[in-house]
C-alpha cells in the first residue's frame, strides 16, 4: 500500500546525458530521427535525444497520464 502520495509511483528515470540528473522532461514524441525522443533537462536546460525504448514509452504514458 502506497501512503506517500507525494512520492510519484515508479516512474521512469530519464537520466541527463551532460549532468546525470533525472529531472529531465519529454520534450516530443519525435526527435530527428523516428527512433528517438526529445527530452529536455531542467537542471543544465539542455535538449537531448534518446532512443525510444520501453522505458520512454513509459514515461511518456505516465506523463500522459498525469496530465489527464
Ligand atoms: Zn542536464
Amino acid at each position: 500500500m502506497r501512503y506517500n502520495t507525494n512520492e510519484p509511483e515508479a516512474k521512469a528515470e530519464i537520466l541527463c546525458p551532460y549532468c546525470g540528473s533525472t529531472n529531465t522532461e519529454l520534450l516530443s514524441l519525435f526527435g530527428q530521427q523516428l527512433l528517438t525522443v526529445q527530452y529536455y533537462c531542467n537542471v543544465c536546460h539542455t535538449p537531448f535525444e534518446r532512443i525510444k525504448d520501453d522505458d520512454v514509452l513509459e514515461d511518456y504514458a505516465i506523463r500522459k497520464e498525469d496530465q489527464a
